[in-house]
């Protein structure tokens, strides 16, 4: 019964590195968020040993009476957050969600029509070396060049063209809502399915501020680790007609033992998810990515070659434009990590530079928000993004420094885990 810490001090130390990281920059990747600490209790605790291959009621182990009520609180809350007839709290992740309502829908050969990965969609949505793309026929949609919005055109003429059985609505990089009934109108017109992935903006809808997908959509997937703020893991939600298929395609069809320890934190994520806290902070969210946006698209910084896709925002991220940048992706990715901000680099439409360069970049607010960043602090992070994006090459250690000391200043102000620092 040795700590961590006397048992193995290298992973210790790696994981003591790591809550100093996240302690001490600013985390702006978008996918990302911070765990409450009691959802990292539940995912800590003693479920873990457990064997729960089945569902609630049902299982094929002995010993399940008490993370039957676990999943079962899990199930009616996750229901109740979103209004949906069923749900599958059992996929281990994203992917592994969207794998499991595909296998349910369709068989291998049958055509999908996702958002292109480079187009913002998710490598599940039908990328070639992907299960996705190997063991479906992939027809994929585009955003308008000029706009920057799913041309909803093309994906009307590509589903009468292609009559999938399955249209995917969903993104990973994509900074404006979905009009969701026009892709049901779309799938309805051709007999496919609809399912959307929410997994980036789950939170959103939670806190009623994002339109739902749930009333249009015969399959809704999501993760649990991005707004929504829980642990990393998946959720399928369906219709009723469509519970038995989804559940018997997440355990056996893809699954063996779920992660009962990560479902009870699911359980309790999904608790907080219905709080006034919550909407507090998927506001505050959403109003960081605006005052983002804003000032992202200030003439100085557009003189600098820096602008922002789409014009804005309506969600927890902005997808800035480098094209005309004497950056590209990853040296912008570089110089913020210099000063200690955590961003990724991203491919924007037609992009002109290879995947590993790209010339855009994904900033999300949702972690700063979970930290309790005001719309003052994100004003602030807001001019030290365009400071560091416009300044001049070479990007000096001086010009660095200070910008990096504002950074220190906001990560102090909002301390991160205070419980966890020895
Ligand atoms: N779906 C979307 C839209 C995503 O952006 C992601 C993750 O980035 C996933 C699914 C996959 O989630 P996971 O990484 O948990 O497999």
């Amino acid at each position: 019964n040795s700590s961590l810490h006397e048992l193995d001090p290298d992973v210790a130390a790696a994981v003591d590195a790591e809550l100093h990281r996240q302690q001490s920059t600013l985390e702006m990747i978008a996918s990302e968020n911070f765990a409450p600490a009691a959802v990292m209790e539940a995912q800590g605790s003693v479920l873990t040993n457990k064997y729960a291959e089945g569902y609630p009621g049902r299982r094929y182990y002995g010993g399940c009476e008490h993370v039957d009520v676990v999943e079962q609180i899990a199930i009616d809350r996750v229901k109740e957050l979103f209004g949906a007839e069923a749900a599958n709290v059992q996929p281990h992740s994203g992917a592994q969600a969207n794998a499991a309502a595909m296998f349910a829908l369709l068989s291998p050969g049958d055509t999908i029509l996702g958002l292109n990965l480079a187009h913002g969609g998710h490598l599940t949505h039908g990328m070639k070396i992907n299960f996705s793309g190997k063991l479906y026929n992939v027809v994929p949609y585009h955003v308008d060049a000029k706009t920057g919005l799913i041309d909803m055109e093309e994906v009307e003429r590509l589903a009468k063209e292609h009559r999938p059985k399955l249209v995917i609505a969903g993104w990973s990089a994509y900074p404006r809502q979905l009009d969701f009934a026009a892709f049901r109108r779309i799938a309805d017109e051709v007999g496919a399915y609809l399912m959307v992935d929410m997994a980036h903006f789950a939170g959103l809808v939670a806190a009623g501020l994002h339109p739902s997908p749930v009333p249009h959509a015969h399959v809704v997937t999501t993760t649990t680790h991005k707004t929504l703020g829980g642990p990393r893991g998946g959720v399928i939600l369906s219709t009723a007609e469509l519970a038995k298929k989804i559940n018997s395609a997440v355990f056996p069809g893809q699954q063996g033992g779920p992660l009962e320890h990560v479902v009870a934190a699911k359980a309790v994520a999904f608790k907080i998810a219905a709080g006034s806290a919550f909407k507090d902070r998927q506001e505050r969210t959403l109003e960081g990515a605006k005052i983002l946006a804003e000032r992202l698209t200030r003439a100085d910084v557009r003189e600098a070659g820096v602008s922002v896709l789409s014009g804005g925002t309506d969600v927890h991220l902005v997808l800035v434009d480098l094209r005309d940048s004497e950056l590209d992706g990853r040296q912008a990715e570089d110089r913020l990590h210099e000063v200690g901000i955590t961003v990724n680099r991203n491919a924007i439409p037609n992009d002109p530079r290879p995947p590993m360069v790209t010339s855009g970049l994904r900033i999300g607010t949702p972690a700063l928000a979970t930290r309790g960043f005001t719309a003052d602090d994100f004003r602030e992070v807001a001019d030290v993004i365009a400071e560091t994006l416009k300044a001049p090459s070479p990007f000096g250690a001086a010009a660095a420094e200070a910008l990096k000391a504002r950074v220190t200043a906001l990560a102090d102000k909002h301390p991160l885990y205070p419980h966890l620092s020895k």
